[in-house]
């Protein structure tokens, strides 16, 4: 007779049935599941936001990391601090200074990209059914984050100048009046993604008085504010307000995303509940990788690498541009992003993005739909086009086969 235990076949086989409630809201996102198709060579894929880092001197880099594990290697490899490295904390205030803030390492936390940091101050903050408060659109990886904590998104609206003040209060009057409690207002403000759009300093001053009387705490997450094409980067909402803003930042877009170091800057009791939750995910962020940020901070001229990323990226926004302005049909528009990765593209009435996303595909063309980035279902008459990677050239091929399927669309 067989001894072994029979194994039942019940309907936990697939363990399903044991999953927590909050998996109900990981779900692919549409940008993730685009990206095996988008990323065949024949297709132009205006739809991720990858940077494009073939400008930066891998020498430098590799030198830098050779020294590190031949001279620090024992160090560079071991466990680290919860809170991330002292030196590159030091050095994280030297960055948040070119956007005016004054910080004390102390209230900086390292985190894993700054994509760990809005887990982790949404961990900190959000129970099932509190409200963040979002920009009508937001950044799909947060809405990701909000929804696996089973928080609820109220998007308030934007215009060409960032988070619209009365949207912000009439969102904020509306769900206190249902009783809910919002635990943050989730922000970009500089070259939103995907929107394109960067918060005037008006509208800066205004958010802060609005947050600051009705009490809501505000997430700043700028990852892109140091990539301005027209001028020197705006004050950061943090730089006016340190008590009621949580700041997050990364060296993803200024750097390299592979190391995966971001950061978080917050008011001191918070950074403490940061730091354990930051121990509890991971013990420490990696040693190895804040490390070789902090060296290639300290050995290479990190500004003038910046600059130089700018003025890729710009030349990349021009021919977008001009691109979409030679090419698009009649019924379309779109902002000119100041800085950044991203242009919003709206479509003419009854054209739906993601209906013919897979004929743009077909077409050798991939964007990302409007919908992506809403948590209600919006956005279906808009899409984000990326010009951050391809060339200008492809950029404009790619915008060349958008156009076509655009005007078929219109013919049916
Ligand atoms: N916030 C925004 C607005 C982003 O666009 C991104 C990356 N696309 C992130 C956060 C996360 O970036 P990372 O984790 O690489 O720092």
């Amino acid at each position: 007779m067989d001894s072994s235990p029979a194994r039942s076949h019940t309907s936990l086989d697939s363990f399903v049935d044991l999953y927590a409630a909050r998996t109900a809201g990981m779900t692919a996102s549409e940008i993730r599941a685009l990206f095996a198709v988008a990323s065949r060579p024949e297709v132009v894929s205006l739809a991720g936001g990858m940077p494009n880092i073939s400008g930066l001197p891998l020498d430098v880099v590799g030198s830098a990391i050779s020294d590190l594990v031949e001279h620090q290697g024992t160090v560079a490899m071991q466990y680290g601090s919860g809170q991330g490295l002292p030196e590159l904390r030091e050095q994280i205030t030297d960055v948040m200074r070119l956007e005016g803030i004054e910080a004390h390492p102390d209230d900086v936390v390292v985190t894993v990209g700054s994509q760990q940091a809005v887990d982790l101050v949404t961990r900190v903050f959000c129970d099932p059914g509190d409200v963040v408060i979002c920009e009508a659109p937001s950044y799909v990886g947060a809405l990701g984050v909000f929804r696996a904590y089973q928080a609820e998104v109220v998007h308030a609206e934007m215009d060409a100048h960032g988070l619209v003040p009365e949207a912000l209060r009439h969102a904020i009057a509306t769900v206190k009046a249902a009783g809910k409690k919002i635990k943050f207002l989730y922000t970009i403000p500089n070259f939103h993604n995907p929107a394109g759009v960067t918060m005037s300093a008006q509208r800066r001053t205004e958010v802060l008085e609005i947050c600051r009387d009705e009490g809501v705490l505000i997430l700043e997450d700028n990852p892109y504010g140091l990539l301005g094409f027209e001028r020197e980067p705006l004050r950061a909402l943090r730089a006016d307000e340190a008590d009621g803003v949580i700041y997050l930042g990364s060296f993803s877009k200024t750097f390299a995303p592979g190391f995966r170091v971001g950061w978080a800057l917050a008011p001191h009791p918070v950074r403490e509940k940061l730091v354990l939750a930051q121990e509890s995910a991971t013990l420490c962020p990696p040693q190895f990788s804040q490390m070789a940020v902090s060296a290639y901070l300290a050995k290479h001229d990190w500004v003038g690498q910046i600059k130089q990323f700018r003025e890729m990226y710009r030349e990349r926004r021009d021919a977008m541009i001009s691109a979409l302005g030679d090419m698009m049909p009649a019924g379309c528009s779109w902002n000119v992003p100041e800085g950044g990765f991203y242009v919003w593209l709206s479509l003419p009435p009854g054209i739906d993005a993601k209906a013919m996303l897979p004929r743009a595909v077909t077409s050798r063309v991939a964007y990302v739909p409007g919908t992506a980035f809403y948590a209600d279902g919006f956005g279906s008459g808009a899409m984000r086009l990326s010009f951050c990677y391809p060339t200008p050239e492809r950029i404009r091929e790619g915008v060349r086969r958008l156009a076509g399927v655009l005007e078929a669309e219109i013919e049916l």
